[in-house]
């Protein structure tokens, strides 16, 4: 049986480790650097206590994984997931790596993640679990040495439980945790900036191979921070968002979805998107068949597989907002199909490029416009893009490998000059 929600039964670890294969034989990587990179720096593992509302002790499984920190601190999002086991937790902390490297910014890789559905929690517990999280695992944490972020399951509001966690045994540092609200030091821009960095790609994609965005037909799996801003911005350049889904259901409309009241009924009032009004009910897994031009998984990993969907997914582009959404073998199916994979740690990276512009802006406690940021978010997703799409012509190689190439010899020769005695 498969796991719910169509994911594969492939770990995180395993297609990140995959991926990478295929780029390290390409830039014929030393051995040694291999074995460095498929294992982390260090893995800390906790169980978090909790007091419940009921009186009992609930007892969760936490990590904070980080995978490599050549380049600068670790960087990375804290997930609040029943499936955030070591497996998933490492692929995402190493995926993290490759991305900060892509992204030219100055920091490596980590992931953090709580085996725990927040959906089962009061707002009292899920305070409880955070607070009780970092107190585990803050001798590992800090502003130059690792800096947690919102990932799925988290928010602002998380973000501001870990400061001030943080910040009762270190004193007030806002560097330690970005994703914050702005009132307590974040950036203007943060919340949405993953989103709207997705839709930087892919305007920067459909210039480039005349898939215009505007009335074409995107269906987005996943309506949380990433699918829902993404949404937002794709309806504001004229694409039709066909069908959206969350974990209760998913909706279809092809005359295109009224977005801004959908993004306020699922996203700021935190209703499931199918008791929405507008659009038909469908199950989840029928999503995936639906004729579009961009399909945009948004949500899980794995959820693009050999065993329930890639043979009839019907679109020109595949764009990985998520982590890791597409399996290896799913990935050459769609190659054969002449599917286009545009890769996660290019396409989802405008979250933790922000995140940098909060750290640099709390370290000097100097806050940027919304202008600024971005200004500043465009030219490094353009750049990045661009950088990759060289690559992809020079070689003949997949978006993916091409990313992985860049990323992987920018970290390389980060550790070649750090030197091994
Ligand atoms: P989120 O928790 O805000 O939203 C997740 C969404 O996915 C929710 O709408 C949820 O209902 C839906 N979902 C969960 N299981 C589902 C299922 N089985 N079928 C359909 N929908 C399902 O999370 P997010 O922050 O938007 O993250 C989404 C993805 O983007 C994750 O893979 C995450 O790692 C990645 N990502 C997030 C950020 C960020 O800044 N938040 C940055 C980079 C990458």
């Amino acid at each position: 049986m498969p796991p719910p929600g169509n994911r594969s039964s492939m770990s995180t670890r395993a297609i990140v480790k995959s991926q990478f294969e295929v780029a390290a034989d390409l830039i014929e990587l030393e051995d040694h650097l291999r074995r460095i990179f498929l294992m982390p720096f260090r893995t800390v593992a906790v169980e978090v206590p909790v007091r419940l509302d009921n009186g009992d002790i609930g007892v969760f499984r936490g990590y904070r994984i980080q995978h490599n920190g050549a380049r600068g601190p670790c960087k990375g999002g804290v997930r609040y997931h029943p499936d955030a086991d070591e497996q998933e937790v490492l692929g995402l902390a190493t995926t993290m790596t490759w991305k900060t490297a892509l992204l030219d910014i100055p920091f490596g890789g980590a992931k953090g993640g709580v085996q725990v559905d927040p959906r089962s929690l009061s707002e009292r517990e899920y305070e409880a679990v955070t607070r009780s999280f970092i107190n585990r695992i803050a001798i590992v944490l800090g502003p130059y040495r690792d800096i947690p972020a919102p990932d799925m399951g988290t928010n602002q509001q998380v973000m501001a439980w870990m400061l001030d966690e943080f910040s009762k045994r270190r004193g007030y540092t806002p560097a330690s945790v970005t994703g914050k609200p702005v009132s307590l030091g974040g950036s203007l821009g943060r919340e949405e900036a993953t989103g709207r960095g997705v839709s930087y790609v892919m305007q920067e994609y459909a210039q480039d191979f005349g898939i215009p965005l505007e009335g074409g037909r995107a269906v987005i799996q996943g309506f949380g921070n990433v699918g829902a801003h993404l949404a937002t911005f794709l309806h504001e350049m004229g694409t039709k968002v066909i069908a959206v889904s969350d974990i209760d259901g998913a909706l279809y409309n092809d005359r295109g979805l009224d977005v801004p009241a959908l993004f306020r009924h699922a996203y700021r009032d935190r209703r499931p998107v199918p008791e929405f009004s507008d659009g038909d009910r469908i199950e989840n897994q029928q999503l995936w068949d639906i004729p579009c031009d961009w399909l945009i998984p948004a949500a899980l990993g794995g959820v693009i597989n050999k065993e329930q969907n890639v043979h009839t997914v019907n679109c020109k582009v595949v764009v990985e907002a998520a982590n890791s959404p597409v399996t290896p073998i799913a990935d050459k199916i769609l190659e054969e199909r002449g599917i286009v994979v545009l890769p996660d740690f290019l396409v989802n990276a405008g979250g933790v490029v922000v995140s940098y512009f909060e750290w640099v802006q709390n370290l000097q406690q100097h806050p940027w416009s919304l202008d600024q940021v971005n200004r500043e978010l465009l030219v490094r997703m353009q750049r990045s893009y661009r950088n990759v799409r060289d690559i992809v012509k020079e070689r003949e190689v997949t978006w993916r490998t091409a990313a992985y190439m860049i990323a992987l010899d920018r970290v390389a020769e980060a550790e070649r000059l750090r030197g091994h005695r």
